[in-house]
């Protein structure tokens, strides 16, 4: 199957983004657009988010091949249920939640019978909102599908397509073991940064300002993270609680065999485990999914360019 019309319901960082991107690399796919507030969808309309920017999530996917929810995760289920009347039956449905294992059940509940392939490009940036896509965001990064099991192999095989023309690398994968995978790799290093901020603007004996100033040791790369949508982040740990509270037993576990090796004056172990961190930032490095200057490369980004 062919994807020619694309329905993208949300227009913020992810939403905009996946219709620029289309317009880039697939320039002969149409693609709708709707969101709930009505100056996203002005908004959407003056930077030419979606080639048709609609009234109502009905008017969006009348005609869509691909449905893509791109809203936060706990509004998924009343996202879809608002398009249910007029999703024709052959679309595909998809989405690019952050967990998937809850957003693949409510898609299902609001839309029953319909071809539901859940997917998360793995990309992002702190930004949010109609202002903040961009087309290339999809470029380089990974995509995950969590198709269920009796899932139609051509939808999923369109969906690949559409994700790599849009310059992503694929990868297939269960939609439990995403959500363990992302509560390590994702969702707890946002808590981690949320908790640091919050402890250093809570601290009696350093005041803000200090705070603010000193902040290049370390600190300062922590507050981008914990500037991420705070809507986007709460229903992410609701929604992948399981995941998030077994990762952090692990890690808390982890945190408490260091503090026993600072109190016992442990050098070596603080070595060893610091020594072993250094690789696992080489490898990312190495394998493209992110950039050895100081800056990140983060500039870069918002460069228009190709898709791949
Ligand atoms: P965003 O910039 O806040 O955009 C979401 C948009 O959806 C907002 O304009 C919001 O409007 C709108 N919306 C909310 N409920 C709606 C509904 N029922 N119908 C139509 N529109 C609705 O958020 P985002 O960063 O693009 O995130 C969207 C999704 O992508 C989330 O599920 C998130 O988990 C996932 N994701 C995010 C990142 C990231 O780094 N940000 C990365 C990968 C995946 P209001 O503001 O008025 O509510």
């Amino acid at each position: 199957m062919t994807i020619e019309r694309v329905a993208i319901v949300g227009l913020g960082l992810l939403g905009g983004s996946v219709g620029l991107a289309v317009a880039e690399c697939l320039p002969g796919v149409a693609t709708t657009g709707y969101d709930a507030d009505p100056q996203v969808r002005q908004r959407a309309a003056e930077r030419g988010l979606a080639g048709t920017i609609c009234e109502t999530p009905e008017d969006a996917v009348r005609d869509a091949d691909l449905v893509l929810f791109c809203v936060p995760v706990g509004a998924m289920e009343a996202a879809a249920r608002a398009c249910a009347a007029a999703l024709p039956a052959r679309a595909i449905v998809s989405d690019v939640g952050s967990s998937k294992a809850s957003v693949g059940e409510a898609l299902s509940r609001a839309l029953p019978g319909h071809r539901v392939i859940p997917a998360h490009p793995v990309a992002g940036t702190e930004r949010s909102g109609p202002d903040a896509g961009f087309a290339s965001l999809f470029r380089r990064r990974w995509c995950i599908l969590t198709p269920p099991d009796d899932a139609d192999p051509d939808a999923v095989e369109a969906l690949r397509r559409f994700w790599e023309a849009l310059g992503a690398k694929v990868e297939i994968m269960d939609a439990a073991h995403h959500d363990l995978v992302l509560a390590v790799t994702s969702h707890i290093p946002h808590l981690i940064a949320y908790t640091i901020v919050g402890t250093a603007s809570d601290l009696e004996e350093v005041t803000r300002s200090e705070v603010i100033k000193y902040s290049a040791g370390g600190f300062r790369d922590f507050t981008r993270i914990a500037a991420s949508d705070p809507t986007m982040w709460r229903d992410v740990f609701l929604s992948n609680r399981e995941a998030v509270l077994e990762m952090l037993g692990r890690f808390t576990e982890d945190l408490t065999a260091l503090q026993r090796a600072i109190r016992r004056g442990d050098g070596e172990a603080l070595f060893d485990l610091f020594a072993r961190t250094r690789d696992i930032r080489r490898s990312i490095v190495e394998q493209g999914q992110d950039d050895a200057r100081p800056d990140f490369g983060r500039a870069d980004h918002t460069e228009p360019g190709n898709c791949r």
